[in-house]
């Protein structure tokens, strides 16, 4: 039976009109019905929020702390059921959703509690009198997340404006709906306090834009497509809205030949960019799309990589021996088919995968195999335009700056993955990467404390820890004069 989810506003669950249909990417089937909202639901829910607002805010910090730690608590102890939930819903393999996904958005939850018990205002004492800089909430903020790590990126957004005395209107993706709206009932389980956290479901250009829109939204955090996010900036801009964009990402793995030449570290190495290039079938934006390769190990490596790319198994998420799940939708199964039809019309030669799968008992699903593709030049717009699939390319460099220039040869500037031994040169590459994270012989290897985000079309701003709590607060300082 499929689920009938339903908007959170004002600490109440709230049908709309019209519904909206979820599938289970790995059937094709209908899954769940999401509600369709509207405007008015989104006007609802601001001003639950703004209602919420001067108690939620008032609280002490360690008080919104211990609503944050409830709420992880409670995510916690239903971990199989949103695993479960999350793998239907996107199509993820369990054991991602159960082993990582779920237990970051536990995490997340907390990490912002603890973060908010933490939270210090400077003071400035002496030059000209004594300063010290209140960091207020902002209000009601807009909260907007995509598909690909639904639960995961919905916390990272919620937790850090909830624990800064924000009340939040939050959308969740309509791919991907499930999980937030569990969420929701778990924070109506425990008693979080109305209107402090809602949840309005439906389409971006309706719910999302209304939201963006809405005057009373002091600030947008939010993670998603360029297109989309320029879209946000282009109406916030204007407004003097605060805007938080995390955006897309075609992320370069750059391998020294002496990481592949030493033993000690091949495999290790090997494993890592396999993962890389296919975790969540290629979904994360920080998923290293481009291998570059040092021309004097580039056959080695290819053979080496494909075969390992050859050996992933393509199947049901809930398959315990699956390593790629399906695509998330129709839709973005046939966006990714033709990206591979245009690598073909490039000139791509495509080493492995390539084509759409049908895994036995997932007939009506959207598999396409792990594909790698060599032969393409750095500026085609293979290289050069996000896919967010399971494809990647490999490309040769001869030395530290033709590296550089490849890597740094897209309008994207998100994340990279560096594998070398050489120490100089893994600090002088990472200096010389136009990206806001990089990875030196690891990949996603997170640190919550951490400033996260992207350059150029890949975003603008940072999220996690001290970044985030400023984020969602305004600075105010109070200049007191001593003599
Ligand atoms: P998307 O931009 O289509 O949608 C993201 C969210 O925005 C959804 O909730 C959607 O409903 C909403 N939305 C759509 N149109 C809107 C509008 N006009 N106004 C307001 N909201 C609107 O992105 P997606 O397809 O869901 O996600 C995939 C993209 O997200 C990829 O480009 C990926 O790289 C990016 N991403 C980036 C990060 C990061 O941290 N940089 C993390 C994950 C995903």
């Amino acid at each position: 039976m499929p689920l009938h989810l339903s908007h959170l506003i004002a600490g109440q669950a709230r049908a709309s009109a019209d519904s909206l249909a979820v599938h289970d990417p790995a059937t094709g089937e209908v899954f769940a019905h999401c509600p369709a909202g509207s405007a008015a639901d989104v006007d609802a829910a601001v001003h639950a929020a703004q209602a919420a607002f001067p108690a939620w805010s008032g609280l002490a910090n360690e008080a919104r702390a211990h609503w944050l730690r409830r709420l992880a608590d409670a995510l916690e102890a239903r971990v199989d059921d949103f695993a479960q939930a999350e793998s239907h819903d996107g199509g993820k393999p369990l054991k991602l959703a159960r082993q990582v996904e779920i237990p970051r958005a536990v995490a997340n939850l907390r990490f912002f509690a603890a973060a908010a018990e933490q939270f210090a205002s400077q003071s400035h004492h002496g030059q000209a009198g004594l300063n010290y800089t209140l960091r207020q909430p902002l209000g009601v903020v807009g909260c907007i997340s995509p598909w690909n790590l639904p639960l995961y990126l919905f916390t990272w957004k919620i937790a850090p404006a909830l624990a800064t005395g924000n009340c939040v209107v939050a959308k969740p993706s309509e791919i991907t709906p499930v999980t937030a709206w569990m969420l929701g009932e778990l924070a109506r389980e425990i008693g979080f306090p109305p209107g402090v956290l809602n949840i309005v479901h439906g389409l971006g250009p309706v719910v999302g834009k209304a939201l963006v829109e809405h005057p009373r939204i002091k600030a947008v955090s939010f993670t998603g497509s360029t297109a989309v996010g320029q879209q946000i900036a282009a109406h916030c801009g204007p407004a003097l809205k605060k805007t938080s964009l995390e955006l897309g990402g075609k992320n370069a793995t750059v391998v020294f030949a002496d990481a592949f030449e030493d033993a000690g570290q091949r495999e290790r190495m090997l494993d890592t960019v396999v993962r890389a290039a296919f975790q969540n079938s290629g979904q994360i934006c920080l998923c290293g799309s481009r291998i570059l390769i040092e021309r004097r190990v580039f056959d080695a490596f290819r053979e080496a990589f494909v075969a390992r790319v050859r050996r992933l198994r393509v199947g049901g998420p809930f398959d315990p021996q699956t390593d790629l799940g399906p695509l998330v939708s129709r839709a973005h199964f046939d966006k990714v088919l033709a990206c591979l039809a245009l690598a073909r019309a490039e000139g791509g030669n495509v080493l492995c995968g390539g084509e759409s799968l049908q895994p036995l008992g997932c007939e009506g699903g959207w598999f396409i195999a792990p594909t790698v593709i060599d032969g393409l030049g750095a500026d085609c717009r293979s290289n050069t335009e996000e896919i967010f699939g399971p494809v990647v390319t490999l490309q040769a460099f001869d030395d530290d700056a033709h590296a550089l220039a490849l890597a740094n040869a897209t309008d994207y500037g998100l994340s990279a993955s560096v594998w070398t031994q050489r120490l100089d040169r893994a600090h002088r590459i990472a200096a010389g990467l136009h990206v806001g994270i990089v990875w030196i012989n690891t990949w996603l290897l997170r640190d919550l404390r951490t400033p996260f985000g992207g350059v150029g079309q890949s975003g603008l701003g940072r999220e996690g820890g001290e970044d985030a709590m400023r984020f969602f607060t305004e600075p105010k300082n109070i200049c007191i004069r001593m003599d």
